[in-house]
């Protein structure tokens, strides 16, 4: 696959990218000095919200209140699932109560993790069709960043599913393999489609190494469909899951992960009303193969606001010289 497929598949939909208040060209601003708690994030009506969720659940842990949000304000909620969450052992070996998993335990986990995911969202308000399932290879995306990133080797095989590509129904673009570069083109060809005005990815210092890979790949997407469309500019947003500790800190006037700063913008809350919580505790509920594992986790990010901060304009170009987030 070459990136110039995927440059003039974007020109043919001729998109045209608004800019939805943040400027992609500004430098980035020291961040000011605050006494009080951090600023409200505003969510404009009829916002296109992109989420970039490594695993299914890191989109309702996350921002399981901003999207309904979103959703209740007239706009639209596309989920984007990079792995199917099946490369772990504890939950395959939890699940299917077998002490080796083989690659077909692990594939019949993501398949299950695919299912909870479209619960939870359908349990969040949002339609069946707001979702892309890509399914990348779990634990493995890191690599991609770098040495399996372009078709000059074999592409990366999961070690635990065996498999080295998608199927064939989950390819956005056509002969698709477990590489980098197609990774990235696949990403660029749904911002290029859906033209969202708000993109969600994690940040690149939480602590899974997919988490911080989807941020790379996320930035080189973006450098791509500038390439075509060098006015395009989008509120991009990071989220933190995995953070030491984080998230539990008790509500209360600390809102953020202790120890990291809130990048350009500093951190920005959004306060989620009584409903919204509930509302968010009943999707998670749904992922009952992470419920069974780590309910102490997902509970953490049931709580009554969510965080967020806007990074500095995003630059981002893969490969890079050494393996991306794979020492997180
Ligand atoms: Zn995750």
């Amino acid at each position: 696959m070459r990136r110039q497929s995927v440059f003039a598949l974007i020109t043919a939909a001729a998109v045209t990218l608004l800019w939805a208040g943040v400027d992609a060209s500004a430098r980035p601003r020291r961040q000011p000095r605050r006494t009080g708690p951090p600023p409200v994030l505003q969510v404009p009506p009829e916002t296109r919200l992109l989420v970039i969720s490594p695993h299914p659940d890191d989109e309702t842990l996350a921002a399981g209140g901003l999207m309904q949000r979103v959703h209740e304000g007239g706009g639209h909620v596309n989920v984007v699932y990079l792995t199917d969450g099946d490369g772990y052992p504890e939950g395959v070996r939890s699940e299917g109560h077998v002490e080796s998993p083989a690659p077909s335990d692990y594939r019949g986990y993501g398949r299950q993790r695919r299912r909870e995911a479209r619960d939870a969202l359908a349990a969040l308000g949002l339609d069946r069709a707001s979702h892309t399932f890509l399914s990348f290879p779990d634990g493995g995306l890191c690599k991609l960043t770098r040495t399996y990133w372009s078709e000059r080797r074999t592409a990366f095989r999961s070690p635990y599913t065996r498999l080295d590509r998608p199927p064939k129904s989950e390819m956005i673009v056509p002969d698709t393999e477990y590489r980098g570069e197609d990774l990235t083109q696949e990403i660029a060809r749904i911002i290029g489609d859906f033209r969202p005005t708000m993109i969600l990815v994690p940040r690149k210092e939480d602590q899974h190494p997919d988490h911080c890979a989807a941020w790379f790949f996320l930035g080189d997407a973006l450098t791509d469909v500038r390439r075509v469309h060098p006015d395009y500019t989008v509120d991009v947003l990071n989220y933190i899951v995995h953070f030491y500790a984080w998230p539990f800190e008790e509500d209360g006037p600390r809102l953020e992960p202790p120890g990291l700063r809130g990048g350009a913008s500093g951190w920005l809350r959004f306060p989620l009303t009584p409903a919204e919580v509930r509302t968010k505790r009943a999707a998670l509920k749904k992922y009952s193969t992470q419920m069974h594992v780590m309910d102490w986790f997902l509970a953490g990010f049931a709580r009554t606001n969510e965080v967020f901060s806007r990074p500095a304009p995003v630059r981002v170009v893969l490969p890079s010289r050494r393996n991306l987030c794979c020492d997180q």
